[in-house]
């Protein structure tokens, strides 16, 4: 098997597979450790598929968040467990690798593929990466990981019914005591926008999210976020930004004998763009499809079992979010929003079970 991107995605596919006896190649552009702009906020459900592959490099806990809206009406809330932790993806990366190294695959980087192609889906069947140099490594199966924009998506013909730009800088602040253990979260003016700071230790990450249409408006947000938390002036140990795709319903999941995982299918929730359980989860999925007869029909059903419902709920919330953040604040403050928000921090909550209570779905039906 060989998979293209050596993500969070790229290396579950690839430890998955290699455990179940696959021979297995993971062709990456970088060299781990590589940055990635994230926020690196791990929910509970990705900390569940981590830990299958991995010991969780974590940063900081996070038991407390802070909300405001449009920068006013503040409150904190204090969880007596953990809900989130932090990581740098430098390091959580780095360590997937490590797990893919263990499991016996074999991590090719600076291994930049320029395209992929597949001959058809039959048991006889091949797909082929050809690198920048020119050298086409073939596999039964090729898992296209490369992340949002890559050049498996495009192979594959994903279609994407929502685009949103990220923007974030890493500003080195050592340990800062009011931060400890705790997050803010910010509902944005711009429709379907927040911003965020998420403690690492020796940094803040902080950043905003909003329709790519949005663009220079969301770095004036970004700009205005950071001076107002009194942390201009600092000079940033990264600055930069990423588009995040969310996949249309009829988008395909794969062709002929490749896959597409995480980011470059299109798989996150689009109302926080949380990225990393969908791609550990359907890199594990795509993982498991390889070594089946017919991996492209076997991984389509696995991912509409359980990631898709999980979207379309997420799809549903950004509708009401975009027109009513005021609400989503105004229900965070209340016991019952704030054990919701808890719940699903902890990955014991998904919004698609939330969404099956009869009050939840009658509150939505009212908004939309
Ligand atoms: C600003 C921002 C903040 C975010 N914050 C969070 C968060 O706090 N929590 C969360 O869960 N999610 C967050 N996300 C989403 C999360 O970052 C992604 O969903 C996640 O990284 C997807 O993993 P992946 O493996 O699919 O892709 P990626 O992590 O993008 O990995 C793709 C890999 O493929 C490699 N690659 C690309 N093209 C090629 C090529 N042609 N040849 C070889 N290799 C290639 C890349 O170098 C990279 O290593 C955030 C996203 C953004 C933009």
């Amino acid at each position: 098997m060989a998979v293209v991107g050596g993500g969070p995605a790229g290396l579950a596919a690839a430890v998955t597979a290699a455990r179940a006896g696959a021979r297995t190649v993971v062709l990456e552009r970088g060299q781990h450790p590589r940055y990635k702009t994230c926020g690196g906020g791990l929910i509970g459900i990705s900390r569940g598929a981590a830990a299958d592959l991995i010991s969780v490099p974590s940063r900081q806990s996070v038991d407390a968040a802070t909300f405001t809206l449009y920068g006013g009406r503040e409150f904190t809330r204090r969880h007596a467990e953990p809900l989130l932790q932090m990581v740098v993806r430098d390091e959580f990366d780095d360590a997937l690798r490590k797990a893919a190294l263990d499991a016996g695959v074999t991590v090719r980087e600076q291994a930049l593929v320029r395209s992929v192609d597949t001959s058809g889906g039959g048991s006889g069947d091949t797909a082929s990466a050809r690198l920048v140099d020119g050298e086409v490594v073939t596999a039964r199966v090729l898992i296209g990981a490369d992340g949002s924009g890559g050049v498996t998506a495009k192979r594959v013909g994903a279609k994407f019914a929502q685009v949103d730009v990220g923007l974030e800088v890493e500003l080195p602040v050592a340990d800062p005591p009011e931060w400890a253990g705790r997050i803010l979260i910010d509902w944005g003016r711009l429709p379907g926008s927040y911003g965020w700071v998420f403690p690492k230790g020796d940094r803040l990450t902080v950043g905003v999210i909003g329709d790519r249409a949005s663009g220079p408006a969301l770095k004036a947000y970004l700009a205005e976020f950071v001076t107002r938390l009194g942390l201009d002036g600092l000079e940033p140990l990264h600055d930069s930004g990423h588009l995040t795709r969310c996949r249309a319903d009829d988008s395909p999941l794969g062709a002929g004998r490749i896959l597409l995982a995480g980011d470059a299918a299109g798989l996150l929730e689009p109302w926080t763009r949380e990225g990393i359980s969908f791609a550990l989860r359907s890199g594990i999925l795509a993982g498991r499809a390889a070594l089946t007869v017919d991996p492209v029909t076997a991984y389509t059903a696995a991912v509409s079992e359980g990631l898709a419902a999980e979207m379309a709920a997420g799809r549903q919330l950004l509708d009401v979010f975009r027109k009513r953040p005021a609400l989503f604040h105004r229900a965070l403050r209340t016991p019952i929003g704030w054990r919701a928000f808890a719940s699903m921090c902890q990955g014991r909550l998904t919004f698609d079970r939330a969404l099956r209570h009869a009050p939840a779905r009658a509150a939505l039906r009212l908004f939309t």
